[in-house]
């Protein structure tokens, strides 16, 4: 059997010119047709966490997937953080710069209590900006940046420079 990073690797899609001309999407939806494949991903995931954290923030959409697979398996709260105006209830929001303009995201103001250790993730770490700016938010309602997981990190962007002011702990199952 191939380990799980060529696994990964084998099953992930490249689509190029998505959703703009230059950029090469990594489409992960073909790892969801693959129940086996989940289970492993959702198990490598909490493997390699340090210690167990308070709750898992997955960010919009593509973070909700696995995120809320590792956090049900570990008998914790998934928390979801949304673009801007999704959200029901009482939100906090954090709004940040994209390289044209800016975006502006939000999580339910009672998501999260104090000093609670959280991971924050989602499914690919490209530049950095959206886990930074999800990092902003935790620590906004008073709870501790514990690490960040990706299933996917595309290294020649550089984006953990961003988020090791935050935290150091952070994992890419798999890196281009
Ligand atoms: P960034 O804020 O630059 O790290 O961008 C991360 C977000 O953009 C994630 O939610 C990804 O789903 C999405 N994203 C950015 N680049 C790609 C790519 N090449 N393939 C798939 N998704 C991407």
């Amino acid at each position: 059997m191939q380990n799980l990073e060529t696994h990964i690797k084998n099953t992930i899609r490249d689509v190029p010119d998505f959703p703009k001309p230059g950029i090469l999407f990594k489409d992960i939806t073909p790892i969801f047709y693959n129940q086996e494949l989940c289970s492993a991903i959702t198990d490598d995931f909490i493997a390699k966490l340090p210690s167990k954290p308070d709750a898992i923030v997955g960010i919009e959409s593509r973070g909700f997937l696995f995120g809320f697979l590792v956090a049900n398996k570990l008998g914790i709260p998934f928390v979801l953080v949304r673009k801007a105006g999704k959200l029901p209830y009482k939100t906090v929001s954090y709004e940040y710069s994209l390289e044209y303009g800016t975006a502006k995201i939000e999580m339910h103001e009672d998501a999260l209590q104090k000093n609670w250790n959280v991971i924050i993730h989602d499914d690919l770490l490209a530049t950095g900006g959206t886990a930074e700016a999800v990092a902003v938010l935790v620590k906004k309602l008073g709870a501790n940046v514990a690490g960040f997981t990706f299933v996917v990190g595309l290294n020649f962007l550089n984006g953990k420079n961003k988020l090791i002011n935050h935290s150091n702990n952070i994992t890419c199952l798999v890196q281009y």
